[in-house]
Protein backbone atom coordinates (compact mmCIF):
# COMPACT_ATOMS: atom_id res chain seq x y z
CA UNK A 1 0.00 0.00 0.00
CA UNK A 2 2.69 2.18 1.05
CA UNK A 3 4.24 1.83 -2.46
CA UNK A 4 0.70 3.55 -3.87
CA UNK A 5 1.06 6.95 -1.73
CA UNK A 6 1.67 9.82 -3.99
CA UNK A 7 5.49 11.03 -3.72
CA UNK A 8 4.30 14.23 -1.52
CA UNK A 9 2.54 12.06 1.25
CA UNK A 10 5.58 9.70 1.43
CA UNK A 11 7.88 12.59 2.35
CA UNK A 12 5.32 14.45 4.54
CA UNK A 13 5.17 11.18 6.44
CA UNK A 14 9.27 10.95 6.08
CA UNK A 15 9.24 14.44 7.92
CA UNK A 16 6.55 13.68 10.44
CA UNK A 17 8.60 10.38 11.66
CA UNK A 18 12.15 12.48 11.54
CA UNK A 19 10.32 15.31 14.00
CA UNK A 20 9.04 12.30 16.17
CA UNK A 21 12.15 10.08 16.06
CA UNK A 22 14.54 13.39 16.95
CA UNK A 23 12.37 14.83 19.38
CA UNK A 24 12.53 11.08 21.06
CA UNK A 25 16.61 11.20 20.84
CA UNK A 26 16.22 14.41 22.56
CA UNK A 27 13.64 13.50 25.10
CA UNK A 28 14.87 9.64 25.89
CA UNK A 29 18.77 10.77 25.25
CA UNK A 30 19.87 8.71 22.50
CA UNK A 31 20.96 12.00 20.48
CA UNK A 32 24.34 10.06 19.31
CA UNK A 33 22.82 7.41 17.71
CA UNK A 34 20.54 9.88 15.29
CA UNK A 35 23.87 11.20 14.64
CA UNK A 36 25.84 8.99 13.74
CA UNK A 37 23.47 6.58 12.47
CA UNK A 38 20.30 8.99 10.96
CA UNK A 39 21.56 11.98 10.05
CA UNK A 40 24.37 10.81 7.12
CA UNK A 41 21.51 9.32 5.49
CA UNK A 42 20.18 12.86 5.25
CA UNK A 43 23.34 14.05 4.05
CA UNK A 44 23.87 11.55 1.43
CA UNK A 45 20.18 12.70 0.10
CA UNK A 46 21.77 16.73 0.51
CA UNK A 47 25.11 14.94 -1.40
CA UNK A 48 23.18 13.79 -4.27
CA UNK A 49 21.07 17.02 -4.84
CA UNK A 50 24.22 18.98 -4.96
CA UNK A 51 25.85 16.99 -7.16
CA UNK A 52 23.29 16.72 -10.08
CA UNK A 53 22.33 21.10 -9.57
CA UNK A 54 25.21 21.72 -11.83
CA UNK A 55 24.87 19.56 -14.70
CA UNK A 56 21.03 20.24 -14.16
CA UNK A 57 21.14 23.56 -14.74
CA UNK A 58 24.11 23.66 -17.67
CA UNK A 59 21.89 21.24 -19.46
CA UNK A 60 18.22 22.04 -18.73
CA UNK A 61 19.17 25.64 -19.68
CA UNK A 62 21.43 24.70 -23.17
CA UNK A 63 17.79 22.32 -23.75
CA UNK A 64 16.05 25.27 -23.10
CA UNK A 65 17.08 28.53 -24.89
CA UNK A 66 17.96 26.32 -27.92
CA UNK A 67 14.83 25.16 -28.36
CA UNK A 68 14.04 28.91 -28.71
CA UNK A 69 13.60 29.61 -32.29
CA UNK A 70 15.49 33.04 -32.26
CA UNK A 71 17.35 35.32 -29.65
CA UNK A 72 14.21 38.06 -30.40
CA UNK A 73 12.28 35.12 -28.24
CA UNK A 74 15.02 34.77 -25.75
CA UNK A 75 14.84 38.42 -24.92
CA UNK A 76 11.89 39.07 -24.91
CA UNK A 77 11.18 36.05 -22.23
CA UNK A 78 14.12 36.58 -20.10
CA UNK A 79 12.85 40.33 -19.78
CA UNK A 80 9.97 39.57 -18.49
CA UNK A 81 10.80 36.85 -16.50
CA UNK A 82 13.77 39.37 -14.81
CA UNK A 83 10.62 41.78 -14.41
CA UNK A 84 8.27 39.83 -12.94
CA UNK A 85 11.14 38.77 -10.33
CA UNK A 86 11.84 41.84 -9.63
CA UNK A 87 9.00 42.92 -8.54
CA UNK A 88 8.02 39.76 -6.61
CA UNK A 89 10.80 40.36 -4.49
CA UNK A 90 9.87 43.73 -4.12
CA UNK A 91 6.34 43.00 -2.62
CA UNK A 92 8.01 40.34 -0.31
CA UNK A 93 10.31 42.45 1.09
CA UNK A 94 7.31 44.81 2.01
CA UNK A 95 5.57 42.71 3.49
CA UNK A 96 8.57 41.63 5.49
CA UNK A 97 9.09 45.77 6.33
CA UNK A 98 4.84 46.18 7.04
CA UNK A 99 5.16 43.11 9.48
CA UNK A 100 7.91 44.36 11.61
CA UNK A 101 6.80 47.49 11.76
CA UNK A 102 3.03 46.78 13.13
CA UNK A 103 4.84 43.80 15.22
CA UNK A 104 7.91 45.61 16.59
CA UNK A 105 9.54 42.63 17.76
CA UNK A 106 13.12 44.38 18.64
CA UNK A 107 10.50 46.24 21.59
CA UNK A 108 10.17 43.07 23.24
CA UNK A 109 13.69 41.73 23.16
CA UNK A 110 15.20 41.05 26.68
CA UNK A 111 17.89 43.68 27.16
CA UNK A 112 19.92 41.26 28.99
CA UNK A 113 20.23 38.50 26.80
CA UNK A 114 21.97 40.84 24.03
CA UNK A 115 25.56 41.13 25.79
CA UNK A 116 25.42 36.61 26.07
CA UNK A 117 24.50 36.26 22.34
CA UNK A 118 26.67 39.02 21.27
CA UNK A 119 29.48 37.31 23.23
CA UNK A 120 28.02 33.83 21.90
CA UNK A 121 28.20 34.24 18.24
CA UNK A 122 30.97 37.59 17.90
CA UNK A 123 33.75 35.17 16.34
CA UNK A 124 31.26 33.96 13.84
CA UNK A 125 30.02 37.06 12.89
CA UNK A 126 33.89 38.82 12.16
CA UNK A 127 34.48 35.60 9.53
CA UNK A 128 31.29 36.75 7.61
CA UNK A 129 31.96 40.06 8.32
CA UNK A 130 35.19 39.56 6.41
CA UNK A 131 33.15 38.52 3.13
CA UNK A 132 30.83 41.09 3.20
CA UNK A 133 33.93 43.78 3.53
CA UNK A 134 35.03 42.37 0.78
CA UNK A 135 31.45 42.33 -1.26
CA UNK A 136 31.07 45.74 -0.03
CA UNK A 137 34.72 47.30 -1.53
CA UNK A 138 33.86 46.08 -5.03
CA UNK A 139 32.55 48.33 -8.11
CA UNK A 140 29.07 48.89 -8.32
CA UNK A 141 29.65 46.80 -11.30
CA UNK A 142 31.06 43.61 -9.25
CA UNK A 143 27.46 41.76 -9.79
CA UNK A 144 27.97 41.73 -13.75
CA UNK A 145 31.77 40.91 -13.14
CA UNK A 146 31.52 38.26 -10.84
CA UNK A 147 29.25 36.34 -13.44
CA UNK A 148 31.43 35.95 -15.48
CA UNK A 149 33.52 32.77 -15.06
CA UNK A 150 37.35 32.92 -16.32
CA UNK A 151 37.72 29.18 -16.06
CA UNK A 152 34.31 27.01 -16.55
CA UNK A 153 35.74 23.96 -14.47
CA UNK A 154 36.24 26.10 -11.56
CA UNK A 155 32.58 27.80 -11.33
CA UNK A 156 31.93 24.29 -12.24
CA UNK A 157 33.41 23.00 -8.61
CA UNK A 158 31.61 25.13 -6.76
CA UNK A 159 27.44 25.22 -6.31
CA UNK A 160 27.53 28.92 -4.81
CA UNK A 161 29.07 29.82 -8.20
CA UNK A 162 26.02 29.24 -9.79
CA UNK A 163 25.55 32.26 -12.14
CA UNK A 164 28.65 31.71 -13.51
CA UNK A 165 27.27 28.12 -15.18
CA UNK A 166 24.31 30.33 -16.11
CA UNK A 167 26.50 33.06 -18.12
CA UNK A 168 28.41 29.92 -19.58
CA UNK A 169 25.14 28.40 -20.57
CA UNK A 170 22.91 31.33 -21.85
CA UNK A 171 26.23 31.89 -24.36
CA UNK A 172 26.63 28.70 -24.90
CA UNK A 173 22.57 28.39 -26.12
CA UNK A 174 22.61 31.84 -27.91
CA UNK A 175 25.51 30.57 -30.18
CA UNK A 176 23.46 27.15 -30.60
CA UNK A 177 20.57 29.00 -32.12
CA UNK A 178 23.19 31.75 -34.23
CA UNK A 179 24.60 28.53 -35.97
CA UNK A 180 22.81 27.17 -38.71
CA UNK A 181 20.90 24.48 -37.74
CA UNK A 182 22.53 21.61 -39.76
CA UNK A 183 25.38 22.38 -38.32
CA UNK A 184 24.28 21.66 -34.47
CA UNK A 185 21.63 18.90 -35.37
CA UNK A 186 23.59 16.77 -33.34
CA UNK A 187 24.69 19.00 -30.09
CA UNK A 188 20.82 19.30 -29.81
CA UNK A 189 20.10 15.85 -29.99
CA UNK A 190 23.02 15.04 -27.55
CA UNK A 191 21.56 17.64 -25.27
CA UNK A 192 17.84 16.19 -25.86
CA UNK A 193 19.41 12.62 -24.45
CA UNK A 194 21.71 14.29 -21.49
CA UNK A 195 18.81 15.96 -20.10
CA UNK A 196 16.42 12.93 -20.18
CA UNK A 197 19.40 11.24 -18.44
CA UNK A 198 19.94 13.67 -15.93
CA UNK A 199 15.68 13.86 -15.81
CA UNK A 200 15.68 10.07 -14.66
CA UNK A 201 18.87 10.49 -12.44
CA UNK A 202 16.36 12.84 -10.45
CA UNK A 203 13.81 10.09 -10.72
CA UNK A 204 16.41 7.96 -8.96
CA UNK A 205 16.84 10.37 -6.09
CA UNK A 206 13.33 11.53 -5.68
CA UNK A 207 12.84 7.82 -4.49
CA UNK A 208 14.75 8.44 -1.38
CA UNK A 209 13.15 11.52 -0.94
CA UNK A 210 11.21 10.38 2.22
CA UNK A 211 14.34 8.89 4.31
CA UNK A 212 16.43 11.60 3.28
CA UNK A 213 13.77 13.97 4.14
CA UNK A 214 13.10 11.76 7.45
CA UNK A 215 17.22 11.62 8.25
CA UNK A 216 17.45 15.42 7.76
CA UNK A 217 15.12 16.72 10.21
CA UNK A 218 15.57 14.10 12.76
CA UNK A 219 19.31 15.85 12.34
CA UNK A 220 17.94 19.20 12.61
CA UNK A 221 15.97 18.61 15.70
CA UNK A 222 18.92 16.85 17.78
CA UNK A 223 21.35 19.69 16.64
CA UNK A 224 18.71 22.40 17.63
CA UNK A 225 17.38 20.79 20.94
CA UNK A 226 20.26 23.05 22.74
CA UNK A 227 18.93 25.73 21.74
CA UNK A 228 15.60 26.11 22.94
CA UNK A 229 15.80 28.78 25.44
CA UNK A 230 17.57 30.89 22.59
CA UNK A 231 14.24 30.25 20.35
CA UNK A 232 11.49 31.10 23.45
CA UNK A 233 13.70 34.42 23.63
CA UNK A 234 13.82 35.18 19.84
CA UNK A 235 10.37 34.18 19.60
CA UNK A 236 8.45 37.16 18.74
CA UNK A 237 10.88 37.89 16.13
CA UNK A 238 10.54 34.10 14.53
CA UNK A 239 6.82 34.51 14.68
CA UNK A 240 7.34 38.17 12.80
CA UNK A 241 9.77 36.23 10.04
CA UNK A 242 7.58 33.19 9.80
CA UNK A 243 4.12 35.27 9.38
CA UNK A 244 5.32 37.06 6.24
CA UNK A 245 6.88 34.29 5.21
CA UNK A 246 3.65 32.14 5.32
CA UNK A 247 1.46 35.04 3.83
CA UNK A 248 3.54 34.40 0.79
CA UNK A 249 3.40 31.06 0.49
CA UNK A 250 -0.48 31.24 1.39
CA UNK A 251 -1.78 34.21 0.33
CA UNK A 252 0.38 35.64 -2.31
CA UNK A 253 1.58 33.28 -4.29
CA UNK A 254 -1.25 31.14 -4.53
CA UNK A 255 -3.51 34.48 -5.27
CA UNK A 256 -0.89 35.36 -7.91
CA UNK A 257 -0.94 31.53 -9.77
CA UNK A 258 -5.05 31.95 -9.47
CA UNK A 259 -5.27 35.77 -11.13
CA UNK A 260 -2.60 35.12 -14.05
CA UNK A 261 -1.71 32.03 -14.67
CA UNK A 262 -5.10 30.44 -13.73
CA UNK A 263 -3.98 27.79 -11.34
CA UNK A 264 -6.36 26.64 -9.06
CA UNK A 265 -4.27 27.20 -5.24
CA UNK A 266 -5.43 23.71 -4.09
CA UNK A 267 -3.45 22.04 -7.01
CA UNK A 268 -0.64 24.71 -6.84
CA UNK A 269 -0.10 24.22 -3.16
CA UNK A 270 -0.37 20.42 -3.81
CA UNK A 271 2.01 20.04 -6.86
CA UNK A 272 4.58 21.88 -5.37
CA UNK A 273 4.67 20.26 -1.65
CA UNK A 274 7.07 17.64 -2.40
CA UNK A 275 9.55 20.63 -3.76
CA UNK A 276 8.65 22.43 -0.85
CA UNK A 277 9.72 19.21 1.73
CA UNK A 278 12.59 19.13 0.46
CA UNK A 279 13.18 22.88 0.64
CA UNK A 280 12.37 22.90 3.98
CA UNK A 281 15.02 20.26 4.97
CA UNK A 282 17.89 20.97 2.57
CA UNK A 283 17.58 24.97 3.24
CA UNK A 284 18.80 24.95 -0.18
CA UNK A 285 17.20 26.14 -3.22
CA UNK A 286 19.88 24.63 -5.41
CA UNK A 287 19.66 21.52 -4.07
CA UNK A 288 16.07 21.89 -4.71
CA UNK A 289 16.16 22.83 -8.33
CA UNK A 290 15.57 19.34 -9.58
CA UNK A 291 12.47 18.61 -7.65
CA UNK A 292 11.25 22.07 -8.56
CA UNK A 293 11.65 21.55 -12.25
CA UNK A 294 10.35 18.11 -12.16
CA UNK A 295 7.32 19.56 -10.24
CA UNK A 296 6.96 22.56 -12.03
CA UNK A 297 6.95 20.63 -15.86
CA UNK A 298 4.54 17.36 -14.50
CA UNK A 299 2.18 19.11 -12.29
CA UNK A 300 1.48 22.50 -13.74
CA UNK A 301 2.53 21.77 -17.50
CA UNK A 302 4.67 24.52 -17.59
CA UNK A 303 6.83 23.78 -20.90
CA UNK A 304 10.46 22.40 -20.70
CA UNK A 305 12.00 25.22 -22.87
CA UNK A 306 10.32 27.85 -20.18
CA UNK A 307 11.02 25.59 -17.03
CA UNK A 308 14.50 25.43 -18.01
CA UNK A 309 15.28 28.66 -18.39
CA UNK A 310 13.21 30.90 -15.91
CA UNK A 311 14.00 28.12 -12.61
CA UNK A 312 17.46 27.86 -12.82
CA UNK A 313 17.93 31.27 -13.02
CA UNK A 314 15.45 32.15 -10.48
CA UNK A 315 17.51 29.86 -8.35
CA UNK A 316 20.29 32.42 -7.95
CA UNK A 317 18.03 35.53 -8.46
CA UNK A 318 14.86 35.35 -7.30
CA UNK A 319 14.61 35.15 -3.40
CA UNK A 320 11.52 36.11 -1.93
CA UNK A 321 11.34 34.19 1.64
CA UNK A 322 15.34 35.84 2.09
CA UNK A 323 14.24 39.57 0.86
CA UNK A 324 11.42 39.46 3.14
CA UNK A 325 13.02 37.87 6.56
CA UNK A 326 16.35 40.40 5.63
CA UNK A 327 13.82 43.31 5.95
CA UNK A 328 12.56 41.94 9.08
CA UNK A 329 15.84 40.90 10.15
CA UNK A 330 17.54 44.38 9.91
CA UNK A 331 14.11 46.59 11.54
CA UNK A 332 14.43 43.79 14.56
CA UNK A 333 17.93 44.94 14.65
CA UNK A 334 17.05 48.16 14.79
CA UNK A 335 14.39 48.27 17.11
CA UNK A 336 16.66 46.13 19.57
CA UNK A 337 19.67 48.81 19.57
CA UNK A 338 16.57 51.57 19.67
CA UNK A 339 16.96 52.88 16.36
CA UNK A 340 14.67 54.68 14.77
CA UNK A 341 14.58 54.28 11.09
CA UNK A 342 13.37 57.57 8.90
CA UNK A 343 11.22 56.43 6.02
CA UNK A 344 14.29 56.88 3.77
CA UNK A 345 16.09 54.22 5.67
CA UNK A 346 13.15 52.05 5.44
CA UNK A 347 12.85 52.55 1.82
CA UNK A 348 16.67 51.65 0.91
CA UNK A 349 16.05 48.77 3.48
CA UNK A 350 13.75 47.31 0.53
CA UNK A 351 16.27 48.57 -2.20
CA UNK A 352 19.05 46.90 -0.63
CA UNK A 353 17.07 43.89 0.13
CA UNK A 354 15.94 43.11 -2.47
CA UNK A 355 19.62 43.22 -4.21
CA UNK A 356 21.09 41.57 -1.38
CA UNK A 357 18.56 38.59 -2.21
CA UNK A 358 19.53 39.04 -5.79
CA UNK A 359 23.20 38.48 -5.03
CA UNK A 360 22.82 35.44 -2.15
CA UNK A 361 23.72 32.50 -3.22
CA UNK A 362 20.84 29.29 -2.97
CA UNK A 363 22.93 27.37 -0.32
CA UNK A 364 22.10 27.08 3.75
CA UNK A 365 22.14 30.44 5.58
CA UNK A 366 23.67 31.73 1.79
CA UNK A 367 22.03 35.27 2.48
CA UNK A 368 23.74 35.82 5.97
CA UNK A 369 26.38 37.86 4.24
CA UNK A 370 24.54 39.65 2.37
CA UNK A 371 22.17 40.74 5.35
CA UNK A 372 25.79 42.44 6.40
CA UNK A 373 26.07 44.23 3.62
CA UNK A 374 22.32 45.83 4.24
CA UNK A 375 22.72 46.80 7.47
CA UNK A 376 25.80 48.15 7.27
CA UNK A 377 24.44 50.52 3.97
CA UNK A 378 21.73 51.81 6.64
CA UNK A 379 24.23 52.23 9.13
CA UNK A 380 22.69 49.40 11.27
CA UNK A 381 25.37 47.72 14.32
CA UNK A 382 26.51 44.81 12.21
CA UNK A 383 27.17 43.19 15.83
CA UNK A 384 23.21 42.91 15.53
CA UNK A 385 23.48 39.84 13.56
CA UNK A 386 24.49 37.93 16.71
CA UNK A 387 21.11 38.39 18.59
CA UNK A 388 19.43 36.52 15.34
CA UNK A 389 21.99 34.18 14.35
CA UNK A 390 21.35 31.40 16.97
CA UNK A 391 17.90 30.77 15.18
CA UNK A 392 18.89 31.16 11.59
CA UNK A 393 18.54 27.68 10.58
CA UNK A 394 14.39 27.36 11.60
CA UNK A 395 13.56 31.07 9.28
CA UNK A 396 16.26 29.41 6.60
CA UNK A 397 14.34 26.82 6.39
CA UNK A 398 11.26 28.28 5.69
CA UNK A 399 12.76 31.41 3.75
CA UNK A 400 14.02 28.73 1.21
CA UNK A 401 10.20 27.45 0.85
CA UNK A 402 9.46 30.87 -0.10
CA UNK A 403 11.92 31.02 -2.39
CA UNK A 404 11.27 28.14 -4.23
CA UNK A 405 7.94 28.99 -4.22
CA UNK A 406 7.64 32.34 -5.70
CA UNK A 407 10.56 30.91 -8.75
CA UNK A 408 7.68 28.07 -9.45
CA UNK A 409 4.63 30.94 -9.68
CA UNK A 410 6.71 32.90 -11.90
CA UNK A 411 7.62 29.97 -14.29
CA UNK A 412 3.80 29.29 -14.64
CA UNK A 413 3.11 33.02 -15.03
CA UNK A 414 5.60 33.55 -17.90
CA UNK A 415 4.48 29.98 -19.08
CA UNK A 416 0.80 31.01 -19.30
CA UNK A 417 1.72 34.59 -20.83
CA UNK A 418 3.50 32.85 -23.75
CA UNK A 419 1.20 29.96 -24.35
CA UNK A 420 3.15 27.74 -23.31
CA UNK A 421 0.78 26.24 -19.89
CA UNK A 422 -0.34 22.60 -20.78
CA UNK A 423 -2.51 23.30 -17.15
CA UNK A 424 -6.28 22.33 -17.48
CA UNK A 425 -7.55 22.69 -13.93
N1 LIG B 1 18.92 29.14 2.06
C1 LIG B 1 18.35 30.07 1.13
C2 LIG B 1 18.13 29.39 -0.20
O1 LIG B 1 18.80 28.47 -0.53
C3 LIG B 1 19.19 31.29 0.96
C4 LIG B 1 19.17 32.13 2.22
O2 LIG B 1 18.24 32.92 2.39
O3 LIG B 1 20.08 31.99 3.05
O4 LIG B 1 17.28 29.78 -0.96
Amino acid sequence: MLRKLPLWVKIFIGMGIGILVGLAGVWLSFEEIVSDWIKPWGNIFLKLLKLIAVPLIFVSLVKGISSLSDISRLSKIGLKTISIYIVTTIIATTVGLGLVNLIQPGNVFPDDRQEEYRERFLEDISTKQLFADEVKDQSPLYFFEDMIPENIFFAASDNSKMLQIIFFAILFAVAMIMVPEKQVKGVKVFFDGLNDVILKIIDIIMRFAPVGVFALMAGLIVDFSGDAELFSALGMYMITAGAGLFILILIFYPLAMRLFAGIKPRDFLRGIFPAQMVAFSTSSSAATLPVTLKQVINEFKVSGSIANFVLPVGVTINMDGTSCYQAVAAVFIAQVFGMDLSISQQLSIVLLATMASIGSPGVPGGSIVMLIVVLTSVGIPVEGLALILGVDRPIDMLRTVVNITGDSTVASIVAKSEGELGYEG
